[in-house]
Formats: structure tokens, C-alpha cells, sequence
């Protein structure tokens, strides 16, 4: 029998109707589990430990009160990445320029999941202002892969990734502007889906390229992931590029199988880079929906190649004028000076770090007057055919099966000095973003040795939610992988607490 920090929240939360088990006793094996493990994992930017078992305590009483049926999440435990405003709660971005900034508000998604009843228990790891793929890019520290203490969660949602994976928190959120949800849950090997733009709120999430944030979870199972879509998804008027259609049931489409659904490969996505053992297990996937009666296909997405190169002056670009806003006057950190340039240049050249400093820099010289068409502007005319042939592909077929990742997860140090390695491992991932799409990445397998999880990423049409997490379910009722639980030692009583 599993304990109860490593069930789904799914499976807690019907433990939780019946009465089984309270919500105290589900936040008192999580906060265990941290104690266990955390110290090697570090997941956590801050821990709110009293915060949880008070909000666990009033889920208890909500539930006995009568108040739990529409309250879908009512007493679980949910992380959140540091970029989402969560009133009273430290929001550092994983930056030194917000190390002291407390959120006043409530993010749309924090107040909806707080509606539902979620406890929410602690801020997660990430990459600076959620800027790169391995978590690396923390002003604090690295956060470690569950599987392989040596190697990467992966990144920008690393926090969110590997606690999860470890088994700290059923469930986490986290933000994808171009795999950062996605990436993170295949090297962790759980789930991780991002949604269509627009389909959840950003009012809340600290921005770095506008056209692109997401908000997405991160889960164990597939019908975790359609839980807190249905909890989080919907309009608000807050967010003015913010869909106006309401939100499906997805839990209730979830179990349709996928007979008759047509599944297209990329021919492009066979990319040079690919490691065998991920190409052979991502191909053993798509035998099983093949067998579950999906049709597969090959399509072509020829501007594809250009993803990574569109995206990156794309993202710097925005990434440049949404930090401009940290100039140590409004937010955050400020390191005073005689003027106020050299107040500006104090704060922002102490307050961030290199990889922010890097794409501010690009940014603001793909915008500037004379570059502006050779790169911004020529990129945006890229980002137009990639989402074109997307949409076209898409009127061959309902849903898009690609790798996740070209290789599994990699070891800490290995990339941080070579930022163009790095990118390269958003090349499955970005063009989602760009084109508007909706993601999931799910386990379908493990290499060899050392023994890491593979993901499987699918794709679907803009609001396309319904059909991507039912071809998911069912490829997971088929699989065990989500299952499987990273060996960790623990070291019960004998932890560090998580720093804050
Ligand atoms: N790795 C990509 C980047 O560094 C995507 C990050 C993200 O999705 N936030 O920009």
C-alpha cells in the first residue's frame, strides 16, 4: 500500500470523501516526506509548514461542515512555482531582485485553486524569471533530479517537477512559455501539460515573454492533470488575452479511448540529436495507440527547424521589455546611487543574473531600430508558418505524438556554460508555444543505465484539451510507467529544513 504522499490527488481525494483519511494526515506525510528527502531533492524556495496544517485543519472542518462538494481539490496539498502571486507568500522568481517581495495579491489561478479548496503548501524552485531548462539558472540553488541526484530536474518548473517525483506534494503548478512545464516532467518522469494561450489566466504570473506564458500543472496521472485544468481554466476578465470560451468538463471526456483518432508524426522531428533510447521508446508509444485502435500517420511541419531559432529572439525580445519594470524603484531590490541611472545599473546589474542578462541584451537588440526587421520582425514571419502548418497539419489529424525531450536528463554542470546546447533541448517543446498549441508530456519509459524517465509529448489544435488528455488516459490506462517511483534514500529525522 502506498503512503499517502505518493498517491494521485485523485486517489486522495476520494480517500478524503470517504472519509478515510483527513486532509491533516495527507499534509503530515507530505511535510515527512520533505523532511526524508528534501536536503537531497531541494525542491523548495520555502516551505509554508504552519500555513499547510492550518489550511488542512480548515479543509477538515469545511468537509465535516458539508462544504466539500463544490470544492473539487477540498484538503490537497498543491505546490506552486515561485512565479505565481499567491497573497502574503514570498514570489522571488527564483531572482535576487525579488528576494525580499512578498505578493500582495492572489494570481487568478491561486485565488481559483484556493477556491476549490486546495492547501497550498510551499513555493517551488525554478530558472531565473523562468529563463532556461535545467533549473540551474536559480539565484539559490540547483534543484536535483529525484532519479539521479546528479543530474537536472530539468527546467524552467524544476521545483514543480521534482517534488512531485519524490513525492513531496501530490501535484504542483507550474509555467511552460516554451517547454518549461513539459521538459521538467519528462526528465522527472511525470506528468505535465500546457494548455492553449489563453486558456488559463496569467493575471498573477510574473511575465517573461507575454505571448507565450502559460500556466500549466504539473501531476502523476493524466486525470490529475484534467482535474486542475477544470479548476484553472476559464475566462477572466483580469487577463485581457484570455479566451472567452468556457471550460469543458475534461475529467468527464476523459475515458473515450482513442479508436479512430488520427495521431500525426513529424517526419522533421527525427532530429540529428536524438538519443536512440528516447526514439525507441517514444516508437514503442505509438505501437501502443496504434494498438488501442488510434490511426497513425505521418505529416510534415517543415518550418519546424526554425523553432529554436525564431524563439529565441522572440522570448528575449518581450523577456526585455517585461523586466524592465525591475529597476529598483517599484519592485524588489534597489542599490541606491547618486542618479537614477546609476541606481538602475546598481540594482538590475547586482539583482539578476547572467542568463536574464544575456536574453535582456538580445532582446533589446532585436528590438532596436535598424535589427528590428532582421530579426524580430523576420521572426515573428517565421512564428506565423510554424503555426500555419500546424494548423493544417491539424486538419489531417487530431493530435501530434513527438518525443518530449531529445535526450534524458542530463548532469548538473554539464550545459550551463554552453547556453546554445541548452536551447537545443527546447527543440520538441517550443514550437507549441509559438504556434499556440495545446501539450502534454506523460512517461512512456526508462533508458537503460543510468535508469531515467523518457516522455512522450502530444500535442493538440488550439483548445483541443478535451481530446489530448483522453488520447493520454489512454495511452496511461495501457502503461505502468507513471507508477514508478524514483528509489530515494531517506534520511527520516536527519534533513536540513528546506531554506526560505
Ligand atoms: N527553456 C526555455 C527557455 O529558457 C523555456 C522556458 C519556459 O518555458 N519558461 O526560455
Amino acid at each position: 500500500m502506498p503512503s499517502l504522499n505518493e498517491l494521485s490527488l485523485t486517489d486522495l481525494r476520494d480517500l478524503l470523501a470517504r472519509g478515510e483519511c483527513s486532509s491533516r494526515e495527507v499534509v503530515e506525510a507530505c511535510l515527512d516526506r520533505v523532511d526524508a528527502v528534501e536536503a537531497q531533492v531541494r525542491a523548495f524556495l520555502h516551505l509554508d509548514r504552519e500555513g499547510a496544517l492550518r489550511q488542512a485543519d480548515a479543509a477538515d472542518a469545511a468537509r465535516r461542515a458539508g462544504e466539500a462538494s463544490d470544492r473539487p481539490l477540498l484538503g490537497l496539498p498543491l505546490g506552486l512555482k515561485d512565479v505565481l502571486a499567491e497573497q502574503g507568500q514570498q514570489l522571488t522568481c527564483g531572482s535576487r531582485i525579488l528576494a525580499d517581495f512578498i505578493s500582495p495579491y492572489d494570481a487568478t489561478v491561486v485565488e481559483r485553486l484556493r477556491q476549490a479548496g486546495a492547501v497550498l503548501f510551499g513555493r517551488l524552485n525554478m530558472d531565473e524569471f523562468a529563463m532556461g531548462s535545467s533549473t540551474e539558472n536559480s539565484a539559490y540553488f540547483p534543484t536535483r533530479n529525484p532519479w539521479d541526484l546528479d543530474r537536472t530536474p530539468g527546467g524552467s518548473s524544476g521545483g514543480c517537477a521534482a517534488a512531485v517525483a519524490a513525492a513531496e506534494c501530490p501535484a504542483s503548478i507550474g509555467s511552460d512559455t516554451g517547454g518549461s512545464v513539459r521538459q521538467p516532467a519528462a526528465f522527472c518522469g511525470v506528468v505535465g501539460l500546457k494548455p492553449t494561450y489563453g486558456r488559463v489566466s496569467r493575471y498573477g504570473l510574473v511575465a517573461y515573454a507575454s505571448s507565450l506564458d502559460q500556466v500549466g500543472p504539473v501531476t502523476r496521472s493524466v486525470s490529475d492533470a484534467a482535474l486542475l485544468l477544470g479548476v484553472m481554466a476559464g475566462h477572466d476578465s483580469r487577463d485581457a488575452t484570455s479566451l472567452p470560451d468556457p471550460a469543458p468538463d475534461y475529467a468527464a471526456a476523459l475515458d473515450r479511448g482513442v479508436r479512430g483518432l488520427r495521431i500525426g508524426l513529424p517526419r522533421e522531428y527525427r532530429v540529428g540529436g536524438l538519443a536512440p533510447e528516447v526514439g525507441g521508446a517514444v516508437e514503442a508509444a505509438v505501437k501502443v495507440l496504434a494498438d488501442l485502435g488510434a490511426e497513425v500517420r505521418e505529416i510534415s511541419l517543415p518550418h519546424t527547424e526554425h523553432s529554436v531559432a525564431a524563439y529565441y529572439i522572440i522570448a528575449p525580445a518581450e523577456a526585455s521589455a517585461n523586466l524592465a519594470r525591475f529597476d529598483g524603484i517599484r519592485y524588489g531590490r534597489r542599490e541606491d546611487g547618486p542618479d537614477p541611472v546609476t541606481l538602475y545599473a546598481r540594482t538590475r546589474g547586482s539583482g539578476f543574473g547572467r542568463e536574464v542578462k544575456r536574453r535582456i541584451v538580445l532582446g533589446t537588440y532585436v528590438l532596436s531600430s535598424g535589427y528590428y526587421d532582421a530579426y524580430y520582425l523576420r521572426a515573428q514571419k517565421v512564428r506565423a508558418l510554424i503555426r500555419r502548418d500546424f494548423l493544417r497539419a491539424f486538419e489531417e489529424v487530431d493530435l501530434i505524438l513527438t518525443p518530449t525531450t531529445p535526450t534524458t536528463a542530463f548532469r548538473l554542470g554539464e550545459k550551463v556554460d554552453d547556453p546554445l546546447q541548452m536551447y537545443l533541448m527546447d527543440v520538441f517543446t517550443l514550437a507549441c508555444n509559438l504556434a499556440g498549441l495545446c501539450g502534454i508530456s506523460l512517461p512512456c519509459g526508462f533508458s537503460g543505465s543510468p535508469r531515467l524517465p523518457i516522455g512522450l509529448q502530444l500535442l493538440g489544435p488550439p483548445l483541443g484539451e478535451t481530446v489530448l488528455l483522453q488520447a493520454a488516459q489512454a495511452y496511461q490506462s495501457a502503461t505502468a510507467w507513471h507508477r514508478e517511483l524514483p528509489g530515494l534514500a531517506t534520511a527520516p529525522g536527519g534533513s536540513e529544513p528546506a531554506s526560505g
